[in-house]
């Protein structure tokens, strides 16, 4: 069988990282980060390309894009492609690349650690190992692979800060597993015989995440300044009523004024479901506002920045919302 080609896209991250006076640092490049495994050879033939060395705390979604662009125009050379990544907004990246390369046949992986790869105590060979074999692999799309864990680019959380088990996948089945140097396969996504690529994103989304007693100045405040709102309620979803018309009124104007309003919830299992309580379905039988179902709120964020950047039309938001990608999805309206 012939060789695969993969092509290593270097970013940044803890995996990276070296001790300097004021704490970790990433500047090892993806080719210094490759020497650390030479067994790696064996699987594939991999090429290093170094786009940023960011703490992922910095990474924006422009970033995605360029991220995004490299795999494009790499495309037809490599038969996969591996990015190694803070894993602090790995998720959100891992929910943009979803979003900017739709249906890929080819493997997508990033990976990372929360140990540096030059510590003696560390994930990072393992995570690399893993993630390379299976961009070496006919999986396909955007997938993050760490900790043995294959998991779905939409359905990424990190769930713990400092543990090797730091990321989970949510409303969703693990794509498999990476058990001593092989995979073990439980669910094939679907692809398709080309990508489809997009290369513009529209930032301008913002999230509130509800306290009791947030003011509603404040969603008022950021409804003002961005396209789109994300509210991050309670349970299956509402907003408070206990002022008589306050956050309706506002999310109300907000709509009026053209901006995009999605209600989601701040539980992390099992979504929303505004028709339930008085509090959700007041609203979400008066007003055009999105619904996130099952989505994770770093799916929602990167899928409305992909979507406002390709159209503003309220009909067409709401119709690419709701249309399933990479598997962000399952509830319907
Ligand atoms: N702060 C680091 C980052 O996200 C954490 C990590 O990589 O584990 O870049």
């Amino acid at each position: 069988m012939e060789e695969k080609k993969i092509l290593m896209i270097g970013t940044g991250g803890t995996i990276a990282s070296e001790v300097s006076d004021s704490g970790l640092t990433p500047e090892l490049t993806s080719e210094q980060l490759i020497r650390y495994i030479p067994d790696i050879s064996g699987i594939c033939k991999i090429t290093c390309c170094q786009l940023f060395s960011l703490d992922s705390t910095n990474i924006q979604p422009k970033h995605w894009a360029r991220i995004a662009s490299t795999i494009r125009e790499n495309y037809r050379e490599f038969d996969g492609f591996v990015i190694a990544h803070g894993t602090d907004t790995m998720a959100y990246t891992a929910a943009g690349l979803s979003y900017l390369v739709q249906g890929c046949p080819k493997p997508i992986v990033l990976t990372g650690a929360q140990k540096p790869i030059g510590f003696e105590t560390t994930d990072s060979k393992q995570n690399l190992r893993d993630a390379v074999t299976v961009a070496a692999s006919d999986m396909a799309g955007v997938m993050l692979v760490f900790n043995g864990k294959i998991i779905t680019g939409t359905r990424a959380r990190k769930t713990r800060s400092k543990s090797f088990e730091a990321f989970s996948s949510i409303n969703y089945p693990l794509l498999g597993m990476v058990r001593d140097g092989r995979i073990i396969r439980y669910i094939r996504p679907e692809a398709r015989a080309v990508p489809q690529f997009y290369d513009k994103v529209n930032p301008n989304v913002a999230l509130l995440k509800l306290i009791p007693g947030t003011d509603c100045a404040v969603a008022a405040y950021l409804l003002e300044r961005s396209d789109a709102l994300i509210i991050e309620s309670f349970g299956v979803g509402g907003l408070p009523t206990y002022k008589a018309g306050d956050y309706y009124d506002t999310v109300k104007a907000g709509l009026d004024a053209g901006k995009t309003v999605v209600m989601t919830t701040q539980v992390e299992n099992e979504g929303s479901d505004l028709a339930v309580y008085h509090v959700g379905s007041s609203i979400k039988r008066n007003l055009p506002i999105l619904e996130a179902y099952d989505m994770t709120t770093e799916a929602v964020c990167a899928k409305l920045m992909w979507i406002l950047g390709q159209t503003t039309d309220r009909k067409w938001v709401e119709e690419l919302f709701y249309t399933p990608v990479a598997c962000d999805i399952l509830a319907g309206k």
